[in-house]
């Protein structure tokens, strides 16, 4: 419901390919992938968890295939699937043949483990003529032994070298419907690989930090890295790897986008100030209870928590809807404007009736619904407290006129 913030810089222009329905680069939104941890021959199971995957986020899912049963488990799951359905290869080719054979929207080669260049032009040409697009998914932890002598290691110009030689065999063959990965667990060379990727390849690039581990480090290391490209106008498709259920890897890369403003939000945005000396209210108990309440009713709005109602409105009044505390009560406020003043046992409750009233109703009319003298009693309270404790909270006052009697002293 907040306007979203744009990006600083422009997305870099790439060529466009479709995955199963899901425009991937040349301006498309950025898409957000993820993996499924189950058998893929469990057919059922893995279902579940695409179908969890796309209510978290997700618009594109991948799927092992590293067994005849996994191929057969495809050509059951692809026609059943919400999201377009890709299937990950590593060392064989049949698989990559046969995930075709099953229905695919797309298909991810490492070239590290996948190596022979016939069985490559092979899986290739087959593509090529179903129109499954691939991608060359480089890791710099499998990078081919060769490369990785040649350039003394995993470094972004070995990586990008890989890729180079693989969409070159794959051109021979004709086929151009790819994007590239250049993964590496280390988030400044992820960047530094992508960067060169960015200026090599006019192909659309899928964002990750492979092997970030698990969260909170793994958010971490895949916001940094993932962001900052993001940021520059670096990446088309972007998966968080986390050591996670994957339902956290699809609503970080689906927030992620919605706070650099990338998609539009379909969720809830809290936020809620750090809270400090001045708190009238434990601001991190509230925030919680807030957005147990708000997230499971799916809201797409912004709602602020604030602990005390002398900086809590004015400091959050970009936010759809927000409370902030004082004298046992809160201040609700609409876009910083106070529109009604709660008991403070009635903050959240009331928080929760507003948002769902302003996802149905819009701000301003939720604004015109403002209760009479609410502004007056929350100008009220906020007075006697400036009053109770102070406007110098860190006694500005006191300490500038001690500075002023030392430099007089020393005249
Ligand atoms: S809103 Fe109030 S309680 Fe929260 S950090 Fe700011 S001054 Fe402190």
């Amino acid at each position: 419901m907040s306007r979203s913030v744009p990006v600083v810089a422009e997305r870099r222009p790439t060529r466009q390919i479709d995955i199963g329905g899901v425009a991937v680069g040349g301006g498309a939104p950025v898409s957000v992938q993820s993996m499924t941890t189950t058998k893929t021959a469990d057919v059922e199971g893995t279902l579940a968890q695409v179908y969890a995957l796309a209510a978290a986020g997700a618009d594109i899912v991948r799927c092992t295939c590293n067994e005849q049963e996994a191929a057969e488990g495809l050509a059951d799951i692809v026609p059943r699937s919400p999201v377009p359905i890709v299937a990950d290869i590593h060392f064989h080719h049949e698989m990559a043949l046969a995930a075709l054979e099953a229905g695919v929207s797309g298909l991810r080669l490492n070239p590290g483990n996948l190596r022979k260049e016939a069985e490559i032009k092979q899986v290739a040409s087959e593509a090529r003529d179903r129109g499954v697009p691939i991608r060359v998914g480089v890791n710099a932890g499998s990078l081919h032994p060769e490369l990785y002598k040649r350039y003394g290691g995993a470094t972004a110009e070995a990586l990008v070298e890989s890729a180079r030689i693989e969409i070159a065999y794959l051109a021979d063959v004709g086929f151009e419907d790819v994007k590239i990965s250049v993964k590496a667990s280390s988030v400044p060379l992820m960047i530094a690989a992508y960067r060169l990727a960015s200026e090599t390849f006019d192909h659309p690039l899928h964002l990750g930090v492979t092997e970030a581990g698990p969260p909170p480090a793994g958010l971490i290391k895949s916001s940094a890295g993932i962001g900052t490209l993001l940021a520059e106008g670096i990446g088309d498709t972007i998966r968080y790897s986390l050591t996670a259920d994957p339902v956290e890897e699809a609503r970080a890369g689906r927030q992620l986008l919605e706070y650099l403003g990338l998609r539009e939000r379909r969720g809830l945005d809290l936020i809620a100030c750090p809270s400090c000396g001045r708190a009238e209210i434990d601001v991190i108990g509230v925030a919680r209870e807030v957005q147990q309440a708000l997230e499971t009713r799916k809201l797409p709005i912004q709602v602020a928590v604030m602990g005390c109602v002398v900086n809590g409105p004015g400091e959050a009044r970009e936010a759809d809807l927000g409370i902030a505390a004082g004298r046992h009560r809160g201040h609700l406020f609409i876009k910083g404007k106070i529109v009604r003043v709660v008991p403070e046992g009635e903050m959240v409750d009331a928080l929760v009736f507003e948002a769902e009233r302003i996802v149905a109703e819009g701000v301003e009319a939720r604004l015109a619904a403002a209760e009479v003298g609410a502004e007056q009693e929350a100008e009220a309270d906020r007075k006697a407290l400036f009053e109770a404790k102070g406007s110098d909270a860190n006694r500005s006052g006191e300490k500038v006129e001690l500075i002023r009697k030392t430099v007089h002293n020393r005249e």
